[in-house]
């Protein structure tokens, strides 16, 4: 069994991260798509609402697994079992912030990163944007995998703290 984590923040998870997971079936039996809550960044989306709008977004792909993790992403892995860290690239400064994260992960385990670059038309969205969008009340349908609904997945008062 060929299983991979795909780590990230996903909030909220946007067209880019859906096809970096599919085409990285192509690669792997299984990926988990795993959100790290030790990240300092601040989050508009729980990570129990991230985990569901994920989940909702492949809920007829059983290969497809979410799930959330503390700690190092790399002890995540081997808890799993997974002996890769997939990871999207978007522009060079993609590659030199991941080039230094992966070089170091494999220097401590054995776990290998495996990057795919964004398709062009991906290359602007970031989730940080759409969040912008969102608390500016503008439609961010088309940053999102089909079929979701944002306003499924944040609570009640999201947009005024
Ligand atoms: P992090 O907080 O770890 O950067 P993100 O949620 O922003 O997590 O992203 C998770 C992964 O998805 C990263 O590898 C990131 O480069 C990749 N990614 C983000 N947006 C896109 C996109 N539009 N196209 C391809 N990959 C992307």
């Amino acid at each position: 069994m060929r299983r991979a984590i795909f780590p990230g923040s996903f909030d909220p998870f946007t067209v880019g991260h859906e096809d970096i997971v599919l085409r990285g079936l192509d690669l792997f039996d299984e990926i988990i798509v795993c959100i790290g809550t030790n990240s300092s960044k601040r989050s508009i989306f729980t990570v129990e609402n991230r985990i569901k709008m994920i989940r909702d977004v492949f809920k007829s792909n059983s290969r497809i697994l979410v799930e959330s993790y503390s700690g190092l992403t790399v002890e995540f892995a081997k808890e799993k079992e997974a002996k890769c860290i997939l990871r999207g690239l978007r522009t060079s400064a993609d590659f030199e912030y991941e080039r230094a994260i992966a070089q170091v992960n494999k220097k401590m385990t054995e776990i290998d990163s495996v990057f795919l670059l964004t398709k062009p038309e991906h290359t602007p969205v970031t989730s940080t944007i759409v969040r912008d969008i969102l608390l500016h009340n503008g439609d961010v349908s088309s940053f999102l995998p089909a079929g979701i609904n944002v306003l499924d997945y944040v609570d009640d008062g999201w947009n005024t703290k």
